[in-house]
């Protein structure tokens, strides 16, 4: 049989698996972050009228610029940000992924590097590796904070093209503050025009406003979204940006042409018509995100501040084998390599609860049983 390393793929590729969450069967799945509802009856309906619709003019190519869909994530992020945003400063693609990797095709590549502060959100690092741009990681602190006289000490020293910031961040959940941002943004200008990336993905969870109106005024700075968490439509696959307007004519360099289908773009459109319905669930789960984080805190466990719709908790002195423990009590969570840690999305207030039953009998067997307690 032949494996990939017989075949002649890039060095850096070679040894490597692709990216992706351990798929198990489990009763309760807890570890990617997808919003746990299903779309409102009334929206699928809708969805489905709109696919007919489309469905007669797929001989066509999609509007490559996709005027239509953008306007109205413009609308959304508009009355999101309590911000003016324009459709020609918006970019969208498949799933803020997509857009990411645009981003790094019209700024990082071959002899640039890219920086962000880890642990985050390991795609950033995986897009680097395969666009060819070197990866500078910098460490954040013990609270999981960016740290930012360490930061100005790298930006100084490696002078990156890329800054990626996750705000909130995946997987330690907890958001940047704006003015953290505007002193990074600052600091990597100094040592060369750098562009920015805040990856925005968890923000409509956040207490704290959308940092989309800090791109005024600021061309080197993007901000990422999607409407795979909080619309709670992952399978759709539609991501946005907000920047400049040159940002969304630079990536249009590096973007296939017909990159978004029509039919995304349509159902792009009608979810956002359902926008109100579709947010209403962010407030369930940042209720459930509040219930999960004290509940955890009262059976022992130590939960990191979280902005988003996921929260980290510890410690483990083998996260590896409370990962199964947990696992073995049914419910599927995220091992992110973050020593001590594990990550569980939140979910309906049933498997939160399913949840919570694991983690107090995984705690319960660990301070009874002959492992070390910590
Ligand atoms: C989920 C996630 C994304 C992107 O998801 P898409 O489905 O590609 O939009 C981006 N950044 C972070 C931090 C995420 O957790």
């Amino acid at each position: 049989m032949t494996r990939i390393d017989d075949l002649p793929v890039r060095d850096e590729l070679r040894g490597q698996s692709p990216y992706g969450a351990p798929e198990r069967d489990a009763p309760v799945h807890l570890n990617v972050n997808e919003n746990p509802f299903p779309l409102p009856e009334p929206l699928v309906s809708a969805m489905a009228e709109r696919v007919r619709e489309v469905a007669a003019g797929l001989n066509r190519y999609p509007d490559r610029n996709a005027w239509e869909l953008r306007a109205g994530l413009a609308g959304h992020v508009t009355r999101a940000a309590g911000h003016p945003v324009d459709a020609r400063q918006v970019w969208a693609a498949n799933g803020s992924n997509e857009v990411i990797q645009q981003l790094f095709q019209a700024f990082g590549g071959p002899d640039r590097r890219a920086l962000g502060f880890e642990p985050s959100y390991t795609m950033h690092a995986l897009i680097a590796r395969t666009t060819g741009t070197a990866w500078i990681s910098c460490p954040r602190d013990e609270g999981f904070g960016i740290d930012l006289r360490a930061a100005r000490e790298v930006l100084g020293e490696e002078r990156p093209h890329l800054v990626l910031i996750t705000s909130p961040n995946n997987p330690t959940g907890a958001a940047v503050p704006a003015e953290t941002v505007v002193e990074l943004y600052e600091a990597a200008q100094e040592a060369r025009p750098c562009m920015v990336v805040v990856d925005e993905a968890y923000g409509e969870f956040s207490d704290r406003p959308s940092l989309v109106p800090l791109v005024e005024g600021r061309p080197h700075l993007v901000v990422t979204r999607t409407m795979s968490k909080a619309f709670g439509a992952a399978g759709l696959r539609v991501g946005y940006l907000v920047a400049d307007p040159a940002v969304v004519d630079a990536v249009q360099l590096v973007r296939l042409p017909y990159h978004l289908s029509s039919v995304t773009q349509a159902l792009g459109l009608v979810a956002l018509e359902h926008s109100d319905t579709l947010l209403a669930y962010v407030e369930q789960l940042r209720t459930e995100r509040r219930r999960v984080v004290g509940e955890l805190t009262a059976i022992g466990y130590d939960v990191d501040a979280s902005d988003a719709s996921f929260v980290q908790f510890g410690p483990f002195a083998d996260t590896h084998r409370a990962w199964q423990a947990v696992l073995d009590h049914g419910v599927l969570i995220r091992d992110n390599g973050v020593p001590g840690r594990l990550r569980a999305s939140v979910g309906t207030p049933a498997e939160n609860d399913a949840f919570l039953r694991a983690a107090r009998a995984v705690r319960k067997e660990r301070t009874a049983g002959a492992g070390t307690p910590r």
